[in-house]
């Protein structure tokens, strides 16, 4: 169950409730609060009604929901409107909001991988004049093989907040190592958690954690079902840190055809079970640059909050998935393309959610 506290309780009222909550739970484990942006909350596994009624009874409770699920702060039934984020705060560049019920769909563009200065600040002015309103690069790369290159580094962010400076873009990062948070969330406005560390949870905790309260982009897992991915979000949430976006970048199947297969039914599948915006990743989905475009409008269609999409001048000689790299005029024409979409889909003759 999840108890909200009143703002007004004060801390007489709160040590009653504390105290109240340790004999229901048998004293087993310690009762902590988490923020929740204005609110404040303790989540329990207790799910009995009777308990339920003694607690409504606290003069320090404002109300008690019951998610059926195993997440539960992230859950629509803990909170029915969908939560909206604002991107840039504490850094020079216009701020961007993700998710809630009038923004617009973001797009997210950049290269895979941060690869030297030149490169990514061609590129940064390049995606900012196509339309892009995040510039994404990667200065800490998880890469199958240990060979391949692995990313800039610290030297990598240096540029990121070059980047940022020169177009006016927040950027988003990834970040792989729970005692790096600090670092990256320093220069990032968004902390990626990548696929292959969606359930890396000191990661996660860390990420709630950070001291900078840099929203997180979490990526779906390679394998991982829906109730894994929201679960994973809720360490994130649970430590502290409301400010979550998933996103889906397909998932492991027997077909070599494309890079992985990109579920798109879970975009209005999230939407039911969760407030958080959800995003999509064409590019990794795919593995493939001609489809990006085409699953790009079908992400908007199937009512994705934003597009993360990579991009480089001269995607053959990429140093990271240049397979899946547009050019930055495609990626003009599939601004233009979610523009008129939305349009689309704000008719209300059309608009069928
Ligand atoms: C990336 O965004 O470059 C990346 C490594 O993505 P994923 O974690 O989805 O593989
Ligand atoms: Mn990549």
């Amino acid at each position: 169950m999840i108890i909200t506290i009143r703002n007004q309780a004060n801390s007489s009222e709160r040590s009653q409730l504390i105290a109240l909550l340790g004999r229901i739970t048998g004293n087993q484990h310690p009762i902590t609060t988490t923020k929740m942006g204005e609110r404040e909350v303790i989540v329990l596994e207790h799910r009995s009604a009777d308990a339920q009624k003694l607690l409504e009874q606290q003069p320090a409770v404002e109300h008690i929901v019951q998610p059926k699920t195993a997440y539960k702060l992230v859950s629509r039934e803990f909170q029915s409107d969908p939560t909206s984020i604002v991107i840039g705060n504490g850094h020079d560049c216009t701020s961007v909001t993700v998710g809630g019920a009038s923004a617009s769909p973001v797009i997210i563009a950049g290269p895979c991988a941060v690869e030297n200065r030149e490169q990514l600040l061609s590129t940064a002015q390049e995606v900012a004049q196509a339309g892009a309103r995040i510039l994404r690069g990667g200065a800490f790369k998880p890469r199958t093989s240990p060979y391949q290159f692995q990313g800039l580094g610290i030297e990598g962010l240096h540029l990121l907040a070059e980047a940022r400076q020169m177009t006016g873009l927040p950027v988003i990062t990834e970040v792989m190592e729970p005692e790096l948070v600090g670092a990256v969330a320093e220069y990032a406005d968004i902390l990626q958690i990548g696929s292959r560390n969606m359930q890396n949870f000191p990661l996660l905790r860390a990420a709630g954690r950070d001291s900078h309260k840099r929203p997180v982009m979490l990526k779906r897992g390679l394998s991982a079902t829906i109730d894994e991915w929201l679960l994973a979000a809720e360490y994130i949430v649970a430590a502290g840190n409301p400010n979550v976006i998933l996103c889906e970048r397909g998932i492991r199947s027997y077909d070599p055809q494309t890079r992985n297969v990109l579920d798109l039914s879970c975009v209005p599948l999230l939407h039911e079970l969760t407030h958080l915006p959800v995003i999509v990743d064409p590019s990794h989905a795919t593995g493939r640059r001609e489809l990006v475009p085409t699953m790009s409008r079908a992400s908007i269609a199937a009512g994705a909050e934003g597009l993360i999409i990579e991009v480089h001048s001269d995607p053959d000689s990429a140093m990271c998935d240049g397979r899946q790299s547009i050019t930055p005029d495609q990626l003009q024409k599939i601004v233009r393309q979610t523009h008129l979409m939305v349009e689309i889909m704000q008719d209300e003759a059309i608009h069928v959610a």
